[in-house]
């Protein structure tokens, strides 16, 4: 292990896209021919960890994947892209998390997604990776792992004074409220503002309203992004709401868009952390902006050398 204190650590998930393409969905019990094949590093632990790295943060993962080929594959898709490995741990208890996804012509999909190893990240990891965590600039879970083990990493880092981002996607119903309480800043989208408000989230102003809500429920600042309209930020405890547009781009694949934006915040909490929150969402949408501008997840996620010198 490095002595250094990294930047980033996330303590989250990480997925492998076994992506088919046919003409049409196959019905149940059909076997059909597809005309392409390919595998794609996913998982939003591992996705937001990997563009933080790539704009320069020191970052390190905390997850588990299965003792078997993708779990190995991952780990060096870890190394290629300088995330350090210290806390990825295998086991022989489940495979490495999978998502099987069969798109049709018309871009609809079918998907299955099984957890596995990634389920099984727990206390025992945690306190493991306590004294890096303890260190670390910025923390941050999603809810791909187990929701217990997302709280208490958040906990730990808040009790350590380490900044902690939360993204409560996929968004459950009736979310602990510690996990607002345990957020410096809870980043989530439409779907899933409108999922925990009750409401719907579906343009700027209703946006403005749900960020009221949920920042009344004990986090220090708020995120909702709201695709090609950029996002809102709210900060407590003035909790005025304002709206961060985004550069029009050409969008061809938006997948994978809320981890670029979530990985380049953490980059900027780490690297920056006087400027104003507002800033950081400005240029994390621009980050998130070049990623949707090429198709796949991790493939479409910018590197520091691409942006303009002005994102740093
Ligand atoms: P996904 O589930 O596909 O990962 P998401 O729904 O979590 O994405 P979005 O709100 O769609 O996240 O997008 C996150 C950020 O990405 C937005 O705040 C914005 O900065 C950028 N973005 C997404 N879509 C577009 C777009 N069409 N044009 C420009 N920027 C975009």
């Amino acid at each position: 292990m490095t002595d250094e204190a990294f930047d980033v650590m996330v303590v989250g998930s990480c997925m492998t896209d076994l992506v088919s393409q046919a003409l049409r969905l196959p019905k149940a019990g059909e076997t059909i021919h597809g005309h392409k094949f390919f595998i794609g590093f996913g998982g939003k632990g591992a996705n937001q960890c990997i563009q933080a790295a790539r704009l320069g943060a020191k970052t390190a993962m905390v997850c588990k994947v299965g003792k078997d080929f993708f779990g190995d594959n991952y780990i060096q898709n870890f190394k290629d892209n300088a995330v350090h490995i210290d806390f990825v741990r295998q086991t022989s208890d489940a495979a490495t998390g999978a998502a099987s996804i069969i798109v049709n012509s018309a871009g609809e999909n079918a998907i299955v997604i099984v957890a596995g190893a990634n389920m099984l990240l727990g206390s025992a990891e945690l306190q493991e990776a306590l004294p890096a965590i303890s260190h670390a600039k910025v923390l941050v879970c999603q809810l791909e792992i187990s929701p217990q083990t997302s709280l208490q990493a958040l906990r730990m880092a808040q009790e350590n004074k380490v900044k902690t981002i939360f993204n409560p996607a996929p968004a459950i119903p009736d979310l602990d409220t510690g996990f607002y309480t345990a957020s410096d800043v809870f980043c989530c989208n439409e779907t899933e503002a409108e999922l925990l408000t009750g409401s719907s989230v579906g343009n700027v102003e209703e946006a403005h309203r749900a960020g009221q809500e949920l920042l009344k429920r004990g986090c220090g600042s708020l995120i909702i992004t709201l695709g090609p309209l950029g996002c809102v930020v709210l900060e407590a405890p003035q909790s005025i709401s304002k709206h961060v547009p985004t550069p029009a781009v050409t969008a061809v694949d938006t997948t994978g868009a809320g981890d670029s934006f979530i990985g380049a915040l953490a980059f900027y909490m780490a690297h920056y952390p006087t400027m104003p929150l507002e800033e950081m969402a400005r240029r994390a949408n621009q980050v998130a902006g070049v990623s949707v501008q090429a198709d796949g997840t991790q493939t479409s996620y910018p590197f520091r050398k691409e942006l303009p010198a002005e994102l740093f």
